[in-house]
């Protein structure tokens, strides 16, 4: 058996497609959907992906800025700016953060209409409730792909590993809303392969390369691979080791099975913010 590979490049293009159209449009009528990027790292990974962000943006219409700081109070400080600036529609601020700095505090700084990544506590309370938000473009990509496959979630059992703010828990409660039944791992779960076989679909999002292996997975099950990790040969690696390919129905790769429609989710996020104003 070779499991089908879930790439996300097809559905992204199609997102990024609508959200340039739309980003048109908005520029057109004097609102060219603004994204600023605060960072606060020197992280090669994380200042890789920002360019791409940036470069994904460029290519749809929407512009992108980047804004470097060192510290928990320079964030602080440039978020409370872009709050305040009409010109900016989406705010994202990217981890890793400054030694001791968390991101929820932080981002509690962003608001809502603006927390185009869903990181402030406001916006997961709210995804958590039920209420209009912007989900974290990650989690909101998982259950995008999912749909994109037809994978199907009502009733079957959903077993995420990985609590994150940022990708765990807002995946638990997306794939909850859509009546799976979430069991959630992580570092201190006891016997995980004996927890993770039981999944119809399972969501990896550890940050471990080659965490997940065949004997993780039930035959049937359907894997969506979070995980980015850069390898000592300095390539792009999943959470989950490719001989899951023998035994899962589907797996989605790394790269090129969430990291695509995450950026195109952000892009699509930025573009409704700027469409909500005014
Ligand atoms: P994180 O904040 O480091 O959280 C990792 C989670 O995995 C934690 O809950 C941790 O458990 C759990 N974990 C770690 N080691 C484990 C193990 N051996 N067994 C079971 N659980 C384990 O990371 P994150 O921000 O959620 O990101 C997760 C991964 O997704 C990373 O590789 C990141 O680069 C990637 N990511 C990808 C995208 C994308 O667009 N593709 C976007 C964001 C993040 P504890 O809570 O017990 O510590």
């Amino acid at each position: 058996v070779t499991a089908a590979a879930l790439t996300g490049r097809e559905l992204a293009t199609t997102i990024r497609a609508a959200a340039a159209v739309r980003a048109a449009e908005l520029t057109v009528a004097g609102r060219q959907p603004r994204l600023a990027v605060v960072t606060a790292t020197d992280d090669e990974a994380s200042a890789a992906y920002v360019r791409s962000i940036a470069n994904a943006a460029g290519k749809e219409g929407i512009a992108c800025d980047l804004l470097r700081t060192t510290t928990a109070a320079g964030v602080s400080a440039t978020l409370a700016q872009l709050a305040d600036d009409p010109e900016v529609h989406g705010v994202m601020l990217q981890t890793p953060l400054p030694e001791g700095a968390l991101l929820a505090d932080l981002a509690r700084a962003i608001p809502a209409g603006k927390d185009v990544d869903g990181a402030s506590p406001e916006s997961l309370g709210r995804v958590t409730a039920g209420l209009p938000a912007f989900a974290p473009a990650t989690a909101e990509a998982v259950l995008a792909l999912l749909d994109y496959y037809q994978v199907e979630l009502h009733g079957r059992h959903a077993v995420v590993v990985g609590r994150s703010v940022v990708v765990g828990k807002p995946v638990a409660h997306l794939l909850l809303d859509r009546h799976a039944t979430v069991t959630i791992g992580h570092s201190r779960t006891a016997d995980l392969a004996a927890i993770t076989r039981q999944a119809d679909v399972l969501v990896v999002a550890a940050g471990r390369a080659g965490l997940i292996g065949p004997e993780h997975v039930s035959p049937g099950a359907t894997v969506i691979d979070v995980g980015t990790n850069v390898t000592d040969a300095g390539q792009l690696a999943g959470d989950v080791d490719p001989a899951v390919a023998g035994v899962a129905t589907a797996l989605s790769p790394v790269p090129g099975g969430v990291g695509p429609v995450t950026t195109a989710l952000l892009l699509r996020h930025v573009v409704e913010a700027a469409a909500a104003v005014g």
